[in-house]
């Protein structure tokens, strides 16, 4: 056996960028989470080539303080945790510090970054080398652009769809992240072209609208449920309104778009006999829970995560839909009733 040696800095980036990294979407969720964390109020993603040319993310946030900048590019390097103890209370998208360094080393990235009322920084790195840094004008707020990714991790590269396949991964990620957080106006251009664009005022109907369609978004009805532990809150759709697949269906938790069977199994459920087989209905549920209680720590990318009384919250889950649906069979006008806000 050959000598056992610490791996170089950048390969060990390379090594984690392979876990949370995957393709550009996962870049776009990256760096608009970090746009989120910041606090902005704003945040334009702008690609070329479905991000296989270049990805950019533009926000209004809190910025880096010039002379934290490259600390920032460093892995394990966060803002969001200092202890074991907030580990199990993140109240934030991001916490492990990896995504900034594994994105630097299989891209080009450049960054420029203010905080309001001080000289900004910009800094440009490749494939985990720093090419250069120094003080520039900037707005406050963070401007990311990355481009060539996985130039130089072939396997990777050989491994993206076509660029119709990349930007449906895209634009799944930005409505996503769009659904879990009403009060940012997120927009997203391809090649000049404007996607999407979402208004930022807080009202998740109208984020639902701009996604699907107004039609649709007239056909869902406000859930609203709690006990103890969890608050849930969000749109489903009438039973009339449905699709062949599971994919119209976003679950958040804490603002966090996540994948859960449990979960999903139990909404379905609300529906009892109502829906046809294979028919699957529209539905964005937030759920709100103490920290303490869900683990988001067990996916690099944070897809999926383990919660604590699982079940109890799919019975919540379950009769909060049941009651709701149960409630519309009373009332003829449902249009009427449900589109007041479009
Ligand atoms: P994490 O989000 O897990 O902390 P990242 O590698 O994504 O790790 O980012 C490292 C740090 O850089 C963050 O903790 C944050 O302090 C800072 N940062 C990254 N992006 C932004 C941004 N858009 N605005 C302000 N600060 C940012
Ligand atoms: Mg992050």
């Amino acid at each position: 056996m050959a000598q056992i040696q610490e791996l170089p800095a950048i390969l060990a980036d390379q090594i984690a960028a392979g876990e949370v990294i995957e393709r550009p979407a996962s870049v776009v969720k990256e760096l608009v989470e970090n746009a989120i964390d910041a606090h902005s109020r704003r945040i334009d993603v702008l690609v070329k080539e479905a991000g296989l040319a270049e990805i950019r993310v533009i926000d209004d946030g809190a910025g880096i303080p010039a002379d934290q900048v490259p600390l920032a590019f460093r892995r394990h390097a966060t803002s969001k945790i200092t202890s074991k103890r907030e580990l199990f209370r993140v109240t934030t998208m991001g916490f492990r510090g990896e995504a900034l360094p594994s994105i630097a080393s299989v891209a080009d990235l450049t960054m420029v970054t203010a905080v309001a009322g001080a000289d900004g920084y910009q800094y440009h790195v490749r494939g985990g080398e720093v090419l250069a840094q120094g003080v520039a004008s900037a707005r406050p707020g963070t401007d990311v652009t990355v481009s060539q990714l996985f130039y130089n991790t072939p396997a990777r590269l050989k491994y993206l769809k076509s660029p119709q396949t990349e930007l449906s991964q895209i634009v799944d990620m930005v409505y996503r992240l769009a659904l879990g957080n009403p009060t940012v106006a997120i927009s997203l251009t391809n090649n000049g072209k404007e996607l999407f664009r979402s208004a930022g005022n807080g009202n998740l109907q109208q984020v639902i609208a701009a996604i699907y369609g107004v039609k649709v978004a007239r056909k869902m009805v406000a859930i609203e449920g709690q006990d103890d532990d969890f608050t849930i809150h969000g749109y489903v759709s009438l039973p009339e309104l449905t699709r062949a697949g599971r994919k119209y269906q976003t679950l958040l938790i804490n603002h966090r778009y996540v994948r859960n069977f449990n979960l999903t199994k139990a909404l379905i459920e609300g529906y009892g006999s109502k829906l046809m087989v294979g028919r699957y209905p529209f539905a964005v549920i937030d759920i709100n829970l103490d920290p303490l209680l869900v683990d988001v720590n067990v996916h690099p990318a944070k897809r999926e995560v383990r919660l604590s009384k699982e079940a109890q919250l799919g019975q919540l889950l379950t009769t909060t839909i049941q009651a709701r649906l149960a409630q519309e069979n009373l009332i003829p006008d449902v249009g009427e009733k449900t589109g007041q806000l479009l």
